[in-house]
């Protein structure tokens, strides 16, 4: 029986990642490892400089005093009896859509795995709801899909599920948001100022094709991730900088170049 990998970052006791783990438990052999604590947000980290200690909970069961991806590396890098045959994140308590992907701990790991040649997918549910049993079903569909036709090279699916029943399923590409956040200012009882990020209502740009637009409208919305971050369109285009650049990288002589002017901040530090 294959081996699977649960994992997420609400942390080991989540409601989601239990959901995840028993709908996959027809698939394989289901391994959990995921973080003691919730870890939200904290984007593709790894632990670099303490010492990484599993906790065993249960049968094939075990936490991690680390971040999502720390837990990929773990088990496909030997802790588990075998290689994995595929590596699920999730099912995560809030959406994971368009640009805010990067952020994600629940969409890293399945970066992670993908970085390690594991077909990886990420499940999330959007904000606020926490009746698991839809966005379960669709874990099971994809991840058997994603292990009889396997996926494309460092290509993982990210998985966005509607609050309720869904109406049927989309794949997508990624949204962007518009980026109207403010910081909020405080000044806590000693006098000191303080910020908090993170603040105010997402809006979006035109949902047409997107995930954003896909859960908006009550569908499933698997958008195929590519982890080649190049942007070849632009390599070929600014290949022409490269003569210049190069030309004033070897005359050593040449006078160091004015420093471009800085716009001068007005903003209080
Ligand atoms: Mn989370």
């Amino acid at each position: 029986m294959a081996v699977l990998l649960v994992t997420n970052d609400d942390g080991v006791h989540a409601a989601g990642l239990v959901a995840l783990a028993e709908a996959l438990e027809p698939l394989g052999e289901v391994w959990i490892i995921a973080p003691e604590r919730e870890q939200s947000a904290c984007g593709h980290a790894l632990t670099m400089h303490l010492p990484l200690r599993p906790r065993r909970l249960g049968e094939r069961r075990f936490s991690l005093n680390g971040t999502p991806s720390d837990c990929v590396n773990l088990g496909v890098l030997g802790f588990l009896p075998e290689r994995p045959a595929l590596i699920a994140s999730g099912i995560n308590h809030g959406s994971n859509l368009g640009d805010d992907v990067t952020y994600s701990g629940t969409v890293s790991a399945a970066m992670e795995g993908t970085l390690l040649g594991v077909p990886s997918l990420a499940f999330s549910l959007m904000d606020g709801h926490d009746q698991f049993t839809a966005a379960a079903r669709v874990a099971r569909l994809v991840a058997m899909r994603a292990l009889v036709e396997g996926l494309p090279p460092k290509t993982l699916l990210n998985v966005n599920v509607p609050a309720g029943e869904p109406r049927g399923l989309r794949f997508t590409r990624l949204g962007h948001r518009v980026y109207s956040d403010k910081i909020v200012e405080h000044v806590d009882p000693r006098g000191r100022t303080h910020y908090w990020l993170g603040t105010g209502e997402p809006t979006w740009e035109a949902l047409d094709g997107t995930d954003m637009g896909a859960v908006h409208d009550g569908f499933v919305a698997v958008t195929p991730l590519h982890l080649d971050l190049t942007n070849h369109r632009a390599l070929a285009v600014m290949t022409d900088w490269a003569p210049a650049l190069d030309g004033q990288l070897r005359r050593r002589e040449a006078a160091v170049p004015a420093a471009p002017a800085v716009r001068k901040r007005t903003r209080r530090r």
